[in-house]
C-alpha cells in the first residue's frame, strides 16, 4: 500500500557466539537524533506522500497507473485519519487508538490505563468507530465512492481514462479539504503542496461542472417514476466506469431516449439503462427478496417486455403501463416471475394456450 522510497535497507550480520543479531540500516531522517532509534512513524508525512504519489499516477493517466492513483489517494486519506486517531492519544498509551488492539493495564498507582498492544492499526471500519466516539467528522459515503471506483477500475473496466476516475479525484479532493481544516487544523495546500493541490482542485472544478451540466440536463426530464429518477444518477459506464451518464439529447419519450457517457461517448438505450437504474436503486428490496423470501420489486412489464416494472408504484417505468396484479382467470396474485403473462397468471396462461 505504501509507495513511499526510504531507500534500500541494508542488513548488518553481527556474530555474537551462537546469536545473530540483524541491524537494519534506516536514512537518518527517519532515526531520531538523539537516541539513534528509529523515530516513531511520521503519519502525516506517509499520507500527504501518498496522496502526491496518488495525483502524479493520475497525470501520467495509463490504466495502471489511474488505478495506483485511486488505490494511493485512498490509502492517503485513510492515513490522514490514523493521523487525527493519533493525535487524540493520550501521551504514554502506546498510541493506542490507531491500534487494532487495545490493552488494559494496571498504572503505578492502582488506576486502569488503556493502552495499545501490538503492531496491526486500526481497519477503516475501525477508524468509523473511532471516529463516532470521538466526534471526529468525515464524509463516509465520499469515501465510499472512492472505494468503489477503486474496485470496479481494477476488476470491471477495461478502458479506464483520466475522465472514468476524475469523480475519485474530486470526492477525494472535497474530503481532505475539509478533514485537513476541520480536524487536523492546518492550512491544505501548504500541508499538501502547492502543485498536487492545485491539480486536484482543476479536476474537482472540471467534474462539477460536468456534473452541473449532466444535472441540468435532466432536471427538465418530466419523470413518471420517481424509483428510476433516483435510480438513474446511479448507473457507470460499463466501457469505462465513469458515473456521468447523461441524457444524449432531449427525452420527449423514454422509450427512444439514449444516455451518453461523458467520459467515453458510449450510448445506451433505455430498454437497457432502465432496467439497470431500477435493479440500483432497489438493490435492498433485490436483497431482501432472495435472502427473505421477500416479494420481488421489479417484474417483466406485459406491455413493453422489460424488466422495468415497479410494483411498489404499480406501473412500468419505461412505458408507463399500469397492469392487473390478481388473475384475471383464478384471482390469486400473480407473482414477479410471471408478471409478463398479466392479465392472467403463468398457470392460468399455460391453461389457456392449450386451449387454443
Ligand atoms: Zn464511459
Ligand atoms: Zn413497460
Ligand atoms: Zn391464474
Amino acid at each position: 500500500m505504501r509507495r513511499v522510497c526510504i531507500g534500500s535497507p541494508s542488513l548488518d550480520k553481527q556474530s555474537e557466539g551462537e546469536n545473530l543479531t540483524f541491524r537494519i540500516q534506516l536514512p537518518s531522517r527517519l532515526l531520531d537524533s538523539s537516541t539513534g532509534l528509529r523515530a516513531p512513524m511520521d503519519l502525516l508525512t506517509n499520507a500527504i506522500e501518498s496522496i502526491q504519489v496518488g495525483v502524479e499516477d493520475y497525470q501520467v493517466g495509463s490504466r495502471p497507473r489511474l488505478i495506483s492513483a485511486v488505490r494511493n489517494v485512498y490509502a492517503g486519506i485513510l492515513l490522514l485519519y490514523k493521523e487525527a486517531l493519533l493525535r487524540h492519544s493520550p501521551e504514554g498509551s502506546g498510541e493506542v487508538l490507531i491500534k487494532a488492539k487495545i490493552a488494559t493495564v494496571m498504572g503505578s498507582t492502582g488506576e486502569l490505563k488503556f493502552v495499545g498492544h501490538g503492531k496491526k492499526t486500526v481497519d477503516t471500519q475501525q477508524i468509523r468507530e473511532r471516529f463516532k466516539d470521538l466526534g471526529i467528522v468525515t464524509d463516509w459515503s465520499a469515501l465510499n465512492a472512492i472505494a468503489s471506483v477503486r474496485n470496479d477500475v481494477e476488476h470491471y473496466y477495461a478502458d479506464i481514462t483520466k475522465d472514468s476516475v476524475r469523480s475519485a479525484i474530486a470526492s477525494a479532493f472535497l474530503i481532505i479539504r475539509t478533514f485537513i481544516v476541520t480536524e487536523l487544523e492546518e492550512d491544505p495546500p501548504k500541508l499538501v503542496g502547492s502543485a498536487t493541490w492545485q491539480l486536484m482542485l482543476a479536476e474537482n472544478e472540471l467534474y462539477a461542472e460536468e456534473r452541473r451540466l449532466c444535472n441540468e440536463a435532466f432536471s427538465v426530464v418530466e419523470w413518471t417514476s420517481e424509483t428510476l429518477r433516483q435510480g438513474i444518477p446511479k448507473l457507470r459506464c460499463s466501457k469505462c466506469g465513469s458515473d456521468l451518464m447523461c441524457p444524449s439529447d432531449d427525452w420527449a419519450d423514454l422509450a427512444d431516449a439514449t444516455l451518453a457517457c461523458r467520459a467515453c461517448g458510449t450510448e445506451v438505450e433505455a430498454h437497457h439503462f432502465v432496467p439497470k437504474a431500477l435493479d440500483q436503486e432497489l438493490e435492498w428490496e433485490r436483497y431482501l427478496a432472495a435472502s427473505d423470501g421477500a416479494d420481488e420489486p421489479v417484474g417483466e412489464c406485459p406491455n413493453c417486455g422489460v424488466e422495468s416494472y415497479v410494483f411498489a408504484e404499480g406501473q412500468c417505468a419505461l412505458c408507463g403501463e399500469s397492469a392487473q396484479t390478481d388473475c384475471a382467470r383464478c384471482g390469486q396474485t400473480i407473482p414477479a416471475s410471471e408478471f409478463g403473462s398479466s392479465p392472467v397468471c403463468g398457470y392460468c396462461d399455460y391453461l389457456g394456450s392449450k386451449d387454443d
